[in-house]
């Protein structure tokens, strides 16, 4: 099966220890020939420099990189200022999105929605960036309605955005279903499926949980059946999410984007698995 484009997720360490892993991991995930690395930002700012340094890191090692840049609890001008940073670096890439506040964050800032920071960074910077959207095939938790989310979806796609990144599920039938409906409503660009490994059952519950994912109940009951046999969880978990993408390579999805949580083996292990 050959593979689609690869994209890899990172959060910007917060130790020296925890660079160094992420250099490793970069070096472990190279051979995949990733199409770009992200680098995920704490709303609120908590992360900007940790995600500016760690995306310049990957450009100066040649990577393509994409940092992700959030409106919540942000100023036009705040936003403004990391904007003109990363094109005097000739960054060209940013993933665009509303965040969360962090609770006892109370101001939501001058830019209410993500499709408000695509217009700001169209208006600001015409085509000088490639902008990726965040998608919600089992759509946003705090969506009024999956109708109203789709619309909300069309909106950001609109406003300029030229390709999206889905939330991490596990319904390939939903992801399906997403897509063929923003076909519908006119929207062709890639929407990339994200793809989060399985690799530790309380904190994908948990994850899952936050962010509106729904693991389905023969996975969550497989997993808790294991224990703390950290093999087997490993061991099915990679068979899991390779059935899932073999399926979504299969229907010509545009790529896959893996939520590395920093680590590279079960990103590794299931391109390789696809590829070989
Ligand atoms: P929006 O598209 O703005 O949507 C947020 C909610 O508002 C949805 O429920 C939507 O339906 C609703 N909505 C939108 N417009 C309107 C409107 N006009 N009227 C009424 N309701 C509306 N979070 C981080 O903090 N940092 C990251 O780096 C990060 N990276 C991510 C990467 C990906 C690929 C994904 C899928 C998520 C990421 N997140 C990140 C999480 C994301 O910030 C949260 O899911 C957040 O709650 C929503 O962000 P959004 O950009 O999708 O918001």
């Amino acid at each position: 099966m050959s593979l689609p484009k690869i994209s890899f997720e990172f959060f910007p360490p917060k130790t020296a220890a925890g660079t160094e892993k992420l250099r490793a991991t970069r070096v472990q995930l190279a051979p995949l020939k990733p199409k770009f690395m992200s680098v995920t930002f704490g709303a609120g700012g908590s992360t900007q420099q940790g995600t500016l340094n760690t995306v310049l890191e990957m450009a100066s090692e040649g990577f393509e990189a994409a940092p992700h840049l959030s409106c919540i609890g942000a100023s036009k001008e705040s936003l403004r200022c990391i904007l003109m940073q990363y094109r005097a670096h000739g960054i060209r890439h940013i993933v665009a999105l509303r965040g969360d506040l962090p609770s006892g964050m109370g101001e939501i800032g001058e830019l209410r929605y993500a499709c408000d920071l695509v217009t700001f960074v169209r208006a600001e910077h015409s085509d000088w960036f490639h902008i990726e959207v965040a998608a919600y095939p089992e759509y946003h938790p705090q969506s009024k309605s999956p109708r109203a989310d789709l619309e909300n979806f069309i909106r950001k796609m609109k406003a300029g955005a030229n390709s999206a990144i889905t939330q991490y599920f596990y319904n390939a039938d939903a992801y399906f279903r997403f897509v063929d409906d923003a076909h519908k409503l006119g929207v062709d660009a890639p929407i990339v499926p994200g793809i989060m490994p399985i690799t530790n059952y309380i904190q994908l519950m948990r994850f899952s949980k936050m962010c509106g994912a729904e693991v389905p109940k023969w996975i969550s009951r497989r997993l808790e059946g294991f224990g703390d046999d950290r093999e087997a969880i490993r061991a099915f978990g990679l068979d899991v999410m390779t059935a899932i993408c073999e399926r979504l390579v299969a229907n010509g999805v545009p790529g896959l984007h893996f939520y590395t949580l920093n680590s590279a083996v079960a990103s590794k292990v299931i391109c390789e698995r696809l590829s070989g």
